[in-house]
């Protein structure tokens, strides 16, 4: 083994126990858990690595970097996870590698994912990011949009040719009432969820956690976190 690989094999399993263990103290079954693996700043011989060591799933916040290292990773069995903000001109690139959007965001990107999903003859997964400390009718610093606003989305989703309903998605927000309450703004977006999945039954993905607080988030109930510190090492500059 490379050094890199052993390395990435130790972190793994030290994430691994962390999920199994938070999944033992919620008394929920590890299955209902998914590992997303944030690959983001770091180059496509990790994601090569990763793969051999069993991870299925990444994700990518840029498509700068995102779309070269899915074309030289693209022989690899891997579902890609777009979960950065996303602008509409960067649409087309990114639904020629992504399987699934976690930061569906507003109407103009639904249109414009429909149309390059169609364009592309496939079908792509969507996640409504929620911004949890976003006003009615505002966005999130970071992207997502306010709770109120997720049903009006999801109609448009589930409507729009070529895309599929998933779920939820959120990042613990760093600024009011849930700063620092990971725990409390996870338990928020579970209601979230209900409520989405009282009239669609099939969204029912929750994506939140991350190396800081993937306890939380499995504590409250999600079914994917989003690790990469934790696993790929602290990343050089911010992605
Ligand atoms: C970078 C990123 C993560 C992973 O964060 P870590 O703290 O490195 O685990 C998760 N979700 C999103 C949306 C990210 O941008």
């Amino acid at each position: 083994m490379t050094d890199r690989k052993a390395q990435l094999a130790a972190n793994l399993a030290q994430v691994e126990e962390r999920i199994a263990s938070a999944c033992a103290a919620a008394g929920r079954e590890r299955e209902e858990v998914t590992l997303i693996v944030v690959t983001k700043t770091y180059p496509a011989s990790d994601v090569r690595i990763l793969h051999q060591l069993g991870v299925r799933h990444v994700a990518e916040n840029r498509d700068q970097d995102a779309a070269p290292k899915a074309t030289a990773c693209a022989d690899l069995s891997l579902t890609w996870h777009f979960v950065g903000q996303l602008q509409t001109n960067k649409v087309r690139s990114v639904t020629g590698y992504a399987d699934v959007v976690q930061s569906v965001d507003r109407a103009k990107l639904v249109t414009a994912l429909s149309a390059a999903a169609v364009r592309g003859e496939r079908e792509l997964g969507c996640l409504i990011q929620v911004a949890l400390d976003a006003e009615s009718g505002e966005r999130g610093e970071r992207g997502g949009v306010a709770p109120d606003g997720v049903e009006e989305l999801a109609a448009a989703i589930e409507s729009a040719p070529a895309l599929r309903l998933d779920g939820l998605m959120t990042v613990a927000p760093l600024a009011g009432e849930y700063a620092g309450r990971q725990r409390a703004a996870f338990d928020r977006l579970m209601e979230i969820s209900s409520r989405l999945r009282a009239g669609h039954p099939a969204a029912n993905m929750v994506s939140a956690g991350m190396s800081g607080d993937l306890e939380d988030a499995v504590a409250a109930g999600a079914t994917h976190v989003r690790v990469g510190t934790a696993v790929l090492g602290v990343r050089p500059r911010l992605g």
